[in-house]
């Protein structure tokens, strides 16, 4: 297959030195692509700013905000079989953000002016007969299943994967996760608790038998 992997985080610039961002490393959207590279697929990792290396093998694409990201996806989407969205895409960005640095004691302002950014995976999901299987993620602390299908429905994609954003152990930053997969027909499957890697294989594997 074709797959196309968004991981890690946006940055969204303030001014030349500053940035919105969140805590995203991007280990669980590198562990799938190099899942699906180690399965003898074709990957296409579209990454924001990380400390990792991408695996080898993979078409890597870096970007730096929602907007970067959303044109590389949508310049990558041609022919893919499966896109799995797993970076955490910042949901605003500064309106205005400044040309040059802004000074503490001279322009700071006290209130910054955000717009939203666009959806990449609703994007995605929106395309007319779209033909590839898309699957998102959904980290969420509270209301796991019920935030996560609905997102699944609002979203229009075939399969999310949630995991708890609280855990010591799962969702940011952690080496480890655990997860539970929904898809259209009301279907349900949990992984428990492992390695970022064999998570991404567990689920590489649902995705190959769906
Ligand atoms: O709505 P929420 O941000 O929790 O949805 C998470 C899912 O949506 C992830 O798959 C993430 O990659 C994707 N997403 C996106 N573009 C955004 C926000 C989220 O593709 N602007």
């Amino acid at each position: 297959m074709n797959i196309l992997v968004t991981a890690g985080p946006t940055r969204e610039p303030i001014d030349p030195v500053r940035f919105l961002s969140n805590r995203s490393t991007g280990k669980m959207g590198y562990a799938l692509a190099q899942a699906a590279c180690e399965r003898g697929h074709q990957v296409t990792l579209i990454t924001g700013p990380t400390c990792l290396q991408p695996p080898a093998g993979t078409h890597t694409v870096p970007v730096e905000t929602a907007l970067d990201m959303l044109d590389a996806t949508l310049a990558h989407i041609d022919g893919i079989d499966c896109a799995i969205l797993c970076a955490a895409v910042a949901d605003h960005r500064p309106k205005s953000p400044s040309q040059t640095k802004l000074k503490r004691s001279q322009n700071f302002p006290s209130t910054i002016d955000l717009i939203e950014n666009p959806d990449i995976l609703a994007t995605l999901g929106r395309l007319p007969e779209r033909k590839f299987f898309l699957a998102g993620f959904a980290a969420e602390t509270d209301n796991v299943e019920e935030y996560a299908v609905d997102k699944l429905r609002k979203k229009n994609c075939d399969m999310i994967v949630a995991n708890h954003a609280s855990g010591l152990n799962t969702g940011f930053e952690a080496d480890t996760n655990e997860v539970t997969l929904y898809f259209r027909d009301g279907r349900s499957v949990g992984i428990p608790l492992a390695p970022k890697l064999d998570i991404a294989r567990a689920i590489l594997a649902t995705i190959e038998g769906a």
